[in-house]
């Protein structure tokens, strides 16, 4: 009788008993699954494998030495583009929704994983296996929390379900590629958003009552590439404030600690990547990896206007200034910030810049807290790209 396999034998933890990431738990959802018998190998926070994912999802590691890859990570081909008919209540024209239909619709897939909202907050993450085009739908926009996407690779086993398309964020993704040759299925697609700075459903909360002038009633909002955040509220108005205008002192803490301690921004495992950060404002940024990569793009490209990625400005003054203002938890007074705001918009960072502005900022800020924080996990949990990338600045000393 063959002998059966870990995740056969192991049953999921109770939910909320002890994840061996401990502080660092993403909350991904796998030890909320039978696969948490791989937890040490595929964690994240436990074991980063960057290369040997890369090499097993795409065919080969990134160039470290081509600033397109070092930054973005394995790619065939990168363009910028929005949906001709935008998806309404989408998180930007709905183009990761629309690729989910279409995958069902087309028969490439049996089920889409991906991420619903509680019926009493919009904002609380419900991970789900969606088997109809309306599910899909509904689970459309941004529940900007920690979402415990690989607790539903529970329900695979007698689902039915063998071609899967699995939409998710970094994290979600590195623990999923890790236990890929496990799972009960034939085909797996998957769909990466970029992902920064995510936060706790209570640290949302504090986010949202330090940055809007009506916490209760926004239902959505974007750090968008004119270096403001966009709010929506429910009656339809909109609001904007300027990211220099953020209560440093009292965010510093707000984000996830798994967070400040990833370098997976780009999501380097995910066949298809679809964000915003590396294309002109209002546009989606979309990031070809492989083969499969192409395979999803097709299933949209004829609805999209799209255009090639442009890149303008210089970063990098403004990461180093970043560095010092951040480390000094500085807030500036509202007028400062609107000034600040409006020349950076007018003569800073634009398309692929404004992405490694960002990349730059989250990568060195996130080095100095792992160094202040778990100085024995830097040296491991900081993948070479990111080493790199840290090294063209200076750092305070710790
Ligand atoms: P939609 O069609 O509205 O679909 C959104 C999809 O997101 C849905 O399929 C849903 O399943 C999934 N989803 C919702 N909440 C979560 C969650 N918590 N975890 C995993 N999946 C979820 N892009 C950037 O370029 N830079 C960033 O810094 C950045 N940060 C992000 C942070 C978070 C927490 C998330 C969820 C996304 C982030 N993105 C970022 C991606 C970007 O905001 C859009 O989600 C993406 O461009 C797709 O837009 P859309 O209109 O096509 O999505
Ligand atoms: Fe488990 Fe995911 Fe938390 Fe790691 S991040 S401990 S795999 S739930």
């Amino acid at each position: 009788m063959p002998t059966a396999l870990p995740h056969e034998r192991a049953r999921p933890l109770a939910k909320g008993s002890v994840y061996p990431a401990k502080d660092l738990c993403s909350q991904c959802g796998l030890c909320d699954s039978r696969w948490v018998a791989y937890v040490k190998q595929s964690c994240a926070f436990l074991n980063q494998r960057f290369e040997a994912m890369e090499v097993a999802a795409h065919g080969r590691s990134r160039h470290l030495e081509q600033e397109d890859e070092l930054y973005f990570g394995v790619q065939q081909r990168m363009l910028s583009g929005r949906l001709r008919q935008p998806i309404d209540g989408a998180q930007w024209t709905g183009i990761v929704s629309r690729i989910g239909v279409l995958a069902l619709e087309r028969g490439l897939v049996d089920a889409v994983l991906c991420v619903g909202q509680s019926s009493d907050d919009r904002f609380t993450p419900v991970p789900l296996l969606a088997r109809t085009p309306e599910q899909v739908l509904a689970a459309r926009v941004n529940k900007p929390t920690l979402s415990p996407n690989l607790e539903v690779l529970e329900q695979l086993p007698g689902s039915g379900i063998r071609r899967l398309l699995a939409i998710g964020v970094g994290c979600q993704i590195q623990a999923l590629r890790a236990v890929q040759a496990t799972l009960p299925l034939d085909e797996l697609y998957v769909l990466g958003l970029p992902c920064v700075d995510n936060v706790s459903r209570a640290g949302l909360q504090t986010f949202l009552e330090s940055a809007s002038r009506s916490p209760a009633t926004v239902v959505h909002y974007e750090f968008m590439q004119d270096f403001r955040i966009h709010f929506r509220h429910s009656d339809g108005s909109s609001e904007t404030l300027p990211f220099f205008a953020l209560d440093t002192p009292k965010l510093k803490d707000v984000f996830a600690p798994s967070c400040l301690s990833c370098f997976d921004y780009t999501n380097a495992g995910a066949d298809l990547v679809v964000g915003y950060m590396g294309a002109a404002f209002g546009n989606q940024w979309l990031t070809v990896r492989n083969a499969r990569g192409q395979q999803l793009l097709e299933l949209v490209e004829p609805e999209l206007e799209t255009a090639e990625v442009t890149s303008g400005g210089d970063r990098r003054a403004a990461v180093q200034q970043g560095i010092k203002a951040y480390d000094k938890a500085l807030k500036l007074p509202l007028w400062l910030a609107q000034l600040v705001g409006f020349f950076v918009q007018r003569f800073g960072p634009k398309g692929l810049e404004y992405g490694r502005f960002s990349i730059d900022s989250h990568f060195t800020r996130n080095a100095l807290w792992l160094q202040r924080h778990h100085p024995e996990k830097a040296e491991a949990q900081i993948p070479a790209f990111a080493k790199k990338i840290i090294s063209r600045y200076r750092l305070p000393a710790e």
